[in-house]
């Protein structure tokens, strides 16, 4: 199959200007070139023309949690513990059902928009069937919440039936809701078993205020969920304490690292471990500004992800991506590094741009094409972070996904 458009982003800064082609064979990336070219150089192959339209490495999406329906207009809060304590309040009247049909509804949402890889979280054994029928690429992980002193009773969740496009990993929440010894349990299982980790660490300053002894919010959630206090892990930093139990490495992934500072982000570049931004959900629950910038300077593999519909009002990546500029532009980050990470730096923050993040031969045809922008400033990348809402037409792993009706 050859997909021909005006124009093609096969990675960032190499962008083949007007009639380019994609050559796609087996699922995989075989060419990109002219399209004369790639025309003449493989004839009788089916084409795919798409008139004012820009073709693009599918959105790699870090973070979400898709069982959640909607939630944020009614458990937003003044701070993180009470938006915690509300989310689980209005949890309560969930049943199965409801994290499958939001899950349904949430997977047609980030396939409309162009994304083609996601990172979920999985709380209530919803998402992975959903996943699994929808022809996106996704790395699944368990999520675990346990306090235990002397972890007897950690169980780790069966995993679904293997598929190519499905990888399944394990996230202990974060630092304050798993005690250490669960932690030191679930880095030696991932290690035997080699599955990666995703963990939320440094999302709120409590965290840092929890494990320094210091007074913090948290103290509501731990009478709430009848911990014990004196389990909460000791530490400088949340991360020094990951380091300790030995959990920072290439296939772990920090989502939100809000508060980290410079002696966290030269522990993170170290380690290899990639970090997943969520600057809506961080505006929303009111935590602070991520140092995205240091992130970058220090070229730490760093995704988007647009959190869950309980802490951020869409899911579509496009506006994570305009939110993230808006937040992040004066301190010199550009539309090219935030799409940049919604792409290639997204697959590298979990462990995947070899296979995906780029159209370049020998990767896996995860391809999208959006509407090429009506104003033309000069700046491709501004002028689709300005306008692209939705996609006209996505590729994963060579198959058509998803293309808009003509209207
Ligand atoms: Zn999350």
């Amino acid at each position: 199959m050859i997909i021909q458009s005006d124009r093609i982003i096969t990675k960032l800064d190499r962008i083949t200007l007007l009639a380019g082609a994609v050559v796609i064979k087996y699922g995989r990336i075989h060419d990109v070139g002219k399209a004369a070219t790639m025309m003449r150089k493989y004839p009788g192959h089916r084409v795919i023309r798409l008139e004012q339209a820009v073709v693009m490495p599918g959105l790699v999406n870090v973070h979400t949690h898709l069982e959640l329906p909607l939630l944020l207009d009614h458990i937003r809060a003044e701070n993180y513990t009470d938006w915690v304590l509300n989310l689980l309040e209005e949890k309560k009247r969930f049943t199965r059902n409801d994290y499958t049909a939001a899950s349904h509804r949430n997977i047609a949402s980030l396939i409309r928009s162009g994304t083609t890889t996601v990172a979920e979280i999985c709380s209530h054994n919803a998402s992975p069937a959903a996943l699994s029928q929808s022809g996106l690429r996704a790395v699944i992980y368990q999520e675990i919440i346990s306090m235990e002193r002397t972890p007897r009773t950690v169980t780790f969740p069966r995993r679904g039936r293997s598929s190519p496009l499905i990888r399944f990993g394990l996230s202990p929440h974060s630092p304050h809701t798993v005690s250490e010894a669960v932690l030191n349990v679930v880095r030696s299982y991932a290690d035997r078993k080699r599955l990666g980790l995703c963990m939320h660490v440094a999302e709120t300053r409590d965290e840092l205020l929890l494990f320094q002894r210091k007074k913090s919010g948290l103290e509501r959630l731990y009478a709430a969920a009848g911990w014990d206090m004196t389990l909460a892990p000791k530490a400088r930093s949340s991360f020094e304490l990951l380091r300790r139990i030995g959990i920072l490495n290439p296939a772990f992934l920090a989502v939100h690292a809000v508060h980290a500072d410079d002696q966290d982000i030269a522990l993170i570049k170290r380690s290899g471990a990639g970090i997943a931004h969520c600057p809506r959900s961080n505006h929303e629950i009111g935590v602070g500004t991520m140092p995205l910038r240091k992130f970058l300077e220090a070229r730490i593999p760093a995704g988007l992800g647009t959190d869950s519909l309980a802490s951020s009002p869409t899911l579509n990546l496009w506006d994570e991506m305009r939110y993230a500029l808006r937040v992040h532009r004066r301190s010199g980050v550009t539309p090219q590094d935030i799409f940049h990470m919604a792409t290639l730096g997204g697959a590298r923050a979990l462990g995947m741009d070899r296979e995906i993040g780029s159209l370049e031969p020998g990767k896996q045809a995860d391809i999208i094409a959006v509407p090429l922008p009506r104003r033309n400033t000069g700046d491709l990348y501004s002028d689709l972070l300005r306008e692209t809402k939705n996609c006209i037409m996505s590729m994963v792993n060579g198959k058509i996904i998803y293309k808009e009706h003509a209207s």
